[in-house]
């Protein structure tokens, strides 16, 4: 069999490599259904996504696209999160929401943040080599010690400073003066949300799912599912499936995990081989958590716990936001906790549920209806001093090869749903600039 472009993986990137190719490409999947880490699924009448899944769109194609996918319109959310910590709940981000923490805690932050600034101006000017550096120069000593330290420590499974800080400018609010002055302080009513996700857009029904299905029943020629990428012969530019089919293509676009990639390619050049090698992630395991009894008003749609002795790094509850997502009178959480990949997570059922006790989701002899454990296994990309030129090694080589390895584990980086979208988008569009 023959196909000018074969596309992996049928997940954001994929759907939307294939959208904009519109013909002459065969997709296809693993799994039973779209969608990648962009799927829902019920379970006992409670719907959940893969965690929490929540679009903030900026582009103005994919906007458009979105609305014409979901011409029913789309739930428009803002924002409610927390962090938990010290036994006290406060606003996020926590750099300019620690009212209400110890005081000796709120002074530590504020200190450390004015002294930072007096050393690093607004850090804009400075190079942050480092995640730890940006912490520091942007938040400093304080907030690094009482939050960016600890929680991300626990999230990336590495701590910051073994992190780079090239893609912190997007993600990490970074507050100005007036700001942590203010948020050291009771409320005066006057809340400036900060961050890139302050409201937050979601498909009126079937959850995130909902629009990786819509993605797929508008293209010209459907996935094909249940099919998965068993080996690739660069040489001769051959694809097998299923280890049994074999596809010709001219065009290889790869949206599986870049390390994934590399080890189905029919031995593959040393130094890319090696570079594969050096690319870090870590998984995440997290339960889907359904309860009888419905959620307080004022839930917040995710909480963050910096805390060591707490399992979790996050837990968010759908039902706080959307009611669809859980039976009348009940409520849902998902609890997520990260750990190298390919090692086992190591916390189990009882530690979660007792977290859960301990932070106010269950009371005390509280049992959940279920929980149904899952694992993500390439879930956070870490970017160390080995990420660029690691990653760049592979990329150039594929390059040559007509093999684009795209979206957020494909390319191998931090990214969205929709940033997985505009991969697919500029890939086909290189695609078909090609002669
Ligand atoms: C825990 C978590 C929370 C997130 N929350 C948000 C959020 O709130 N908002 C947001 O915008 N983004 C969020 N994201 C990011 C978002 O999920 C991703 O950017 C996006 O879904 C990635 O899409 P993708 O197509 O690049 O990859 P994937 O979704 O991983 O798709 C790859 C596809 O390839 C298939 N596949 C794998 N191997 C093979 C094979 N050998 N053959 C064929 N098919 C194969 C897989 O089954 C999968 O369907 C989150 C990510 C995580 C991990």
């Amino acid at each position: 069999m023959e196909s000018p472009t074969l596309i992996a993986g049928a997940g954001l990137a994929g759907l939307a490599c294939a959208h904009q190719l519109k013909s002459d490409y065969l997709l296809i999947e693993k799994a039973d259904t779209v969608g990648g880490v962009a799927r829902s699924f019920e379970r006992n009448g409670f719907l959940f996504d893969c965690t929490g899944h929540w679009l903030h769109l900026r582009d103005p194609y994919i906007k458009e696209w979105v609305k014409e996918l979901l011409p029913e319109g789309m739930l428009e959310i803002s924002r409610r999160s927390e962090i938990y910590s010290h036994q006290v709940r406060t606003l996020y981000p926590f750099q300019a929401n620690t009212y209400g923490l110890p005081e000796a805690v709120v002074k530590e932050c504020v200190d450390g943040y004015f002294a930072a600034r007096e050393k690093y101006g607004d850090g804009k000017n400075t190079e942050a080599k480092t995640f730890e550096d940006f912490i520091l120069q942007r938040m400093g000593e304080g907030i690094a010690k009482h939050f960016m330290v600890p929680y991300n420590s626990k999230l990336w499974t590495v701590h910051p400073k073994e992190m780079l800080a090239k893609w912190c400018d997007r993600f990490v609010p970074t507050p100005e003066p007036d700001d942590v002055l203010r948020g050291s302080k009771p409320p005066d009513g006057n809340i400036k949300a900060l961050g890139y996700n302050t409201t937050l857009l979601y498909p009126k029904a079937g959850g995130i799912g909902t629009l990786s299905q819509r993605m797929a029943t508008s293209l010209n020629e459907k996935p094909r599912l249940q099919t998965t990428l068993t080996k690739i012969d660069w040489q001769t530019t051959k694809a097998s499936l299923n280890n049994q089919d074999e596809v010709g293509y001219q065009s290889l676009v790869s949206t599986l995990p870049l390390p994934v990639l590399v080890g189905l390619l029919n031995d593959p050049p040393e130094d890319v081989q090696q570079a594969a090698a050096r690319l870090r992630c870590a998984s995440v395991t997290y339960w889907d958590v359904g309860v009888a009894g419905e959620n307080n008003p004022e839930d917040a749609h995710w909480t963050y716990f910096p805390e060591a002795h707490l399992p979790f790094y996050r837990v968010g509850s759908a039902s706080a936001a959307f009611a669809y997502s859980a039976p009348e009178a009940h409520r849902s959480y998902y609890v997520e906790t990260s750990h190298p990949r390919g090692t086992p997570c190591p916390h189990d059922e009882e530690a979660i549920l007792n977290g859960l006790r301990q932070v106010g989701y269950l009371s005390a002899n509280e049992e959940p209806l279920f929980m149904q454990r899952s694992t993500i296994d390439y879930a956070y990309v870490i970017m160390d001093k080995h990420y660029g030129q690691a990653r760049a090694t592979i990329h150039d080589w594929l390059g040559t090869q007509n093999i684009y390895s795209v979206g957020r584990y494909g390319d191998w980086r931090y990214d969205s749903m929709e940033g997985a979208m505009l991969q697919g988008i500029d890939c086909a569009r290189k695609i078909l600039e090609t002669p």
